[in-house]
């Protein structure tokens, strides 16, 4: 199982193996319940009200350039 594997190994500009990254923008409200006497209620749901806008590239971890589209992970 290894769904998020990359096309790659190293990176072309630096030559770094330590990975990528994706970015996505997020956007909404977070709730976060507590009772009245500071406990925490169930907040399983918390990130409910976010929208995921992910982005279509990865970036390398070490230099910050831009790799592969998103799309090409785990093809
Ligand atoms: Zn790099």
């Amino acid at each position: 199982m290894n769904e998020q594997k990359a096309p790659i190994s190293e990176c072309p500009h630096c030559h770094s193996s330590k990975g990528y990254y994706t970015k996505s923008q997020v956007s909404g409200v977070v709730y976060y319940r507590h009772n009245y006497d500071g406990s925490e209620q169930e907040n399983d749901d918390m990130h409910d009200g976010l929208r995921h806008d992910p982005r279509k590239y990865t970036y390398c971890i070490n230099c910050g350039k831009r790799l592969f589209k998103v799309e090409e992970i785990g093809g």
